[in-house]
């Protein structure tokens, strides 16, 4: 079955059953810049910055995509809400800061393992809610 976004969700199901480059890197196997890490989940330094700060907020857990999240995951998206202002506060950018989650092939997922984009350090128009 294709879902709205083009992908196939044995795609998906398949790319869900392989760790993702972000589980490879919380396993140590794939270097990264981490700033911050807990039993939940895991901030790095986006490697092709869209912006001064680029960070990802991952969840341990490997969700493919905020679709697939369940009401098992809602303190879990608490959490990741919650921290990603956290970090926004640590790193000094919480007066301006934008959060993005691409959900779908078409939407610009290109790591099929929920993540939240923190943005910061640069001025987002009114007019684009894009990268
Ligand atoms: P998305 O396109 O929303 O799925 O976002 C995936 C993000 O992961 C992109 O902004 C990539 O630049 C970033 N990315 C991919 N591989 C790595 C990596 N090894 N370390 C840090 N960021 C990565």
């Amino acid at each position: 079955m294709v879902d709205e976004s083009g992908v196939n969700e044995a795609e998906i199901n398949e790319s869900a059953s392989e760790p993702s480059i972000f589980t490879k890197i919380m396993q140590g196997d794939v270097p990264a810049d981490i700033l911050y890490q807990d039993d939940d989940c895991i901030c790095i330094r986006d490697i092709a910055p869209k912006a001064p700060t680029h960070l990802l907020l991952i969840p341990r857990r490997q969700i493919p995509r905020l679709a697939d999240a369940s009401d098992a995951d809602k303190a879990l998206l608490g959490h990741l809400m919650l921290k990603v202002g956290d970090i926004a506060r640590q790193v000094g950018v919480d007066e301006a800061f934008r959060v993005v989650i691409n959900n779908g092939a078409n939407a610009g997922q290109t790591v099929f393992h929920l993540h939240l984009h923190l943005l910061a350090g640069k001025f987002f128009d009114e007019s684009t809610l894009g990268l």
